[in-house]
């Protein structure tokens, strides 16, 4: 199905990654109107203390690495979140400064948001970030070159099922199928319009795509957030997951970016793709049918 190949004789890869966000979306939606209520900003602080220490111990419990993306003003609020989990051996990555969207920037703010965010991984750990994830997982062209520009892999957009290389870029694709904010973000008092998912049916749906993943010889990659599946139910959901992963399956279960440096050794030259060009795609949307 797919002529990617992954080391160590695996014949598929799994990568646990959570997307750090705790307050910062909060901070970010309201940074022009400091709103007096608590419910959501509590809701998300939950993250940080306690539903960070359980997703800690589940991969403490499976024996697993993981890539955590944080955006900087939660390494800045809270300076022990970033050495804290370099010591227990898991990666941290980029995430944006204050969670900021690509449409609420100019290309100049993002420049300067990524270059203050590496200076703050690099003072708080003393090592240099390896990969960039765009909060919400939307991308530019500029994006794209400045992630090159940096030497980092980015893990934000979805054209493969396995890493590939757009404008010179090693992508680690996302999707929104293995993303826990698409069934279970929640806020309440009538914002919503819809209820969260029960946890079970998303299990059985991301393991049926682990499944058929790992029988194609492809990258599962999993995105879960810290306020979101650091809830009971959602680590009772993540347990029996990973169960039935490890009884059927032998995954090479690896860090962004050990996947990312396997991608620039093996796959050079493989799945490269050029990003699509705003002008081209305008010439071809206005061309007669
Ligand atoms: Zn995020």
């Amino acid at each position: 199905m797919t002529d990617y190949s992954w080391p160590d004789g695996k014949k598929s890869a799994f990568c646990f990654t959570i997307d750090l966000d705790a307050h910062a979306p909060w901070l970010w939606a309201t940074r022009n109107d400091t709103p007096k209520s608590l419910g959501q900003i509590e809701l998300r602080r939950f993250g940080l203390r306690q539903g960070m220490d359980r997703i800690l111990a589940l991969l403490k419990r499976f024996e697993i690495p993981a890539t955590f993306f944080v955006p900087a003003v939660i390494a800045d609020d809270h300076p022990d979140v970033l050495p804290g989990l370099v010591e227990a051996g898991h990666e941290v990555a980029l995430h944006g400064y204050f969670h900021e969207l690509v449409a609420d920037v100019s290309d100049g703010e993002f420049t300067e948001a990524l270059e203050r965010s590496i200076a703050l991984f690099v003072a708080q750990t003393g090592q240099r970030p390896m990969g960039f994830r765009s909060p919400a997982w939307e991308m530019t062209r500029h994006m794209l070159a400045e992630v090159k520009r940096h030497g980092f892999y980015d893990s934000s957009l979805m054209g493969f099922d396995h890493p590939y290389t757009i404008d010179g870029v090693t992508e680690l694709p996302v999707q929104w199928t293995t993303d826990d904010a698409i069934y279970f973000k929640f806020y309440g008092g009538g914002q919503d319009g819809w209820a969260p998912s029960p946890p079970g049916p998303v299990g059985e749906g991301w393991y049926d795509e682990w499944r058929v993943l790992d029988r194609e010889g492809q990258m599962f990659m999993l995105t879960i957030h810290d306020w979101i599946s650091g809830r009971a139910q959602r680590i009772a959901m993540l347990e029996r997951l990973l169960e039935r992963v490890r009884a059927e399956g032998d995954p090479w279960f690896a860090k962004a970016c050990e996947i990312a440096a396997h991608h620039e050794r093996a796959h050079a030259g493989d799945f490269v793709v050029e990003a699509a060009h705003p002008a081209a795609i305008s010439a071809r949307t206005k061309s007669p049918i």
